[in-house]
């Protein structure tokens, strides 16, 4: 069989300290998952069930690349990010089996045009223009289990041209990668090649042309991403 178009391929992910790539399915990414960033957006951080949207697997680029300031925004915010690679599907996945879903890890930015979220927000209306957009979603390449563990403490952080932005601990969830798998499995069938990104810490911020991003999860990985002039 042949495809009817030319059709640009699956989005993969590099595995670290190998030769195979990660296919990536769906992107999904769970909002307000550090009580200081729900308090800096204006929410309640109390343990409200975790909410998810999504990314379309296109919108990830790697480390490394220096992308065009995205189209239709004047406020464009970074959001580092762990990410979190399923490597067995399922669905009503307890807590307690969670982890033998993941494949491994990777350091990510849900990269956001906070403004255009913001218009859809007031407005009742899907959040996609604000997230769901081209180069949206910068990734590293994934650490495997065997590599990292399952990383549930340590430092998560952002230097937007060398200056600490975003500072936060893993530890400091208010879903843990566990819960969030057993939660995201009740809502639709987890399948492998799916992503998570698993929330930001506080101190979210804008992104002007020329800056360059610099994000850190402990024993995950460093990204860096650079935005041209
Ligand atoms: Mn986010």
């Amino acid at each position: 069989m042949t495809y009817a178009i030319d059709f640009p391929g699956i989005t993969t992910l590099p595995v670290a300290e190998s030769h195979q790539a990660f296919p990536v399915g769906r992107i999904y990414c769970v909002g307000r998952n550090y009580a200081e960033h729900a308090r800096e957006m204006g929410h309640d951080p109390d343990r409200e069930p975790p909410f998810f949207f999504m990314k379309p697997p296109d919108a990830i680029v790697m480390s490394g690349a220096t992308l065009p300031y995205p189209t239709i925004t004047q406020d464009l915010h970074h959001e580092i990010e762990m990410i979190v690679a399923i490597g067995k599907g399922g669905r009503d996945i307890p807590v307690e089996k969670a982890l033998d879903h993941v494949f491994g890890y990777g350091v990510g930015l849900d990269m956001t045009r906070r403004d255009v979220q913001g218009e859809a927000k007031k407005m009742g209306r899907p959040w996609e223009m604000g997230k769901a957009f081209d180069e949206s979603a910068p990734c590293t390449a994934l650490k495997t289990v065997a590599m990292v563990g399952h990383p549930a403490k340590g430092a998560i952080t952002l230097k937007v041209n060398g200056v600490v932005k975003q500072k936060g601990d893993l530890s400091e969830m208010i879903w843990n990668v566990p819960e969030t798998i057993a939660y995201l499995s009740k809502m639709i069938t987890l399948r492998p090649g799916d992503l998570i990104m698993s929330g930001t810490p506080s101190g979210v911020g804008p992104v002007q042309r020329g800056d360059k991003l610099e994000g850190h999860v402990d024993g995950v990985g460093d990204l860096t991403i650079s935005y041209a002039r």
